[in-house]
């Protein structure tokens, strides 16, 4: 049997951002507009999924607040299926496709399959925590490397965490819940000051935001104590304790 007349449609890598629609990029809004085949995880905000059209067909991978996660391997093979179908997917996954998102074993098993890929870059959790608590990742007074971990994989307590964080440094963790006391005792391990700064963004850019801080040696209880849940990111470095700028945002706005 030869598909060789039958069109092969594109698998599309869509960052869905950090949550808000309206931090979605033009070009990704568009695609979700037009979509006929969306696949999407549990990530991605609801408001963004409603932005699809009457009649697509939607497909929830869920891979994050659900008892019921697709393998990542049935998710490529989900996308390179309809692909070769004939329809147009789009992949709309939580942040950016290609930090943490597993974009790029989806674009590697597409490829090998002959289907066409294209990403559409997304704001990342990272960028989206630290807008919108205030925390700027870089500052000329205190930090110029930015170092994105995540630490929730294999082999932990096995990777090299030293010179990630540090005078100097930001330290940005995705997927750090429910590992965190044991990155902090890692990095003080490591020779990293007990009295460093963090914060603990969850559920950054939308509305239920929570933002907690504190010294990297209380990291572990900062998270217990507050209940803090998954999505959260944890900043760890000078910039975390930069005063409150969220304070000072308000301020300033009441003043305005
Ligand atoms: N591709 C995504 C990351 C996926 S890994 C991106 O670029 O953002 C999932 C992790 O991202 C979560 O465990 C959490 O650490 C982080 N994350 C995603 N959305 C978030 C949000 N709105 N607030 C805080 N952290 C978030």
């Amino acid at each position: 049997m030869s598909n060789s007349t039958a069109k092969i449609g594109t698998v599309y890598l869509v960052g869905a951002g950090p949550g808000d629609a309206d931090l979605l990029t033009v070009r990704a809004a568009r695609l979700v507009m037009n979509a006929r085949v969306l696949v999407h995880d549990g990530l991605v905000d609801p408001s963004i999924l409603a932005m699809a059209p009457r009649g697509c067909r939607m497909v929830s991978v869920a891979k994050q607040r659900s008892r019921h996660t697709m393998k990542q391997q049935d998710i490529n093979a989900l996308l390179v299926r309809e692909a070769l179908a004939g329809n147009d997917v789009i992949r709309l996954k939580g942040g950016d496709p290609f930090v943490f998102g597993r974009g790029g074993e989806e674009a590697e098993d597409c490829f090998a399959a002959g289907v066409p890929v294209q990403v559409v870059p997304g704001i990342s959790a990272a960028m989206g925590a630290a807008a919108a608590a205030m925390i700027p990742l870089t500052h000329r007074d205190s930090a110029s490397i930015v170092s994105f971990v995540a630490g929730q994989c294999k082999g932990l307590t096995d990777q090299n965490w030293a010179g990630l964080a540090g005078v100097g440094r930001t330290l940005v963790i995705y997927m750090g819940v429910a590992t965190a006391e044991a990155i902090a005792e890692k990095l003080m391990a490591d020779g990293l000051a007990p009295d460093m700064p963090v914060a603990v963004i969850e559920n950054a850019a939308r509305p239920e935001m929570r933002v907690v801080r504190g010294a990297l040696a209380g990291l572990g209880a900062v998270v217990a104590d507050n209940r803090i849940k998954s999505p959260a990111l944890i900043i760890i470095g000078e910039v975390a304790g930069r005063g409150d700028m969220m304070e000072l945002k308000k301020v300033a706005e009441m003043a305005a």
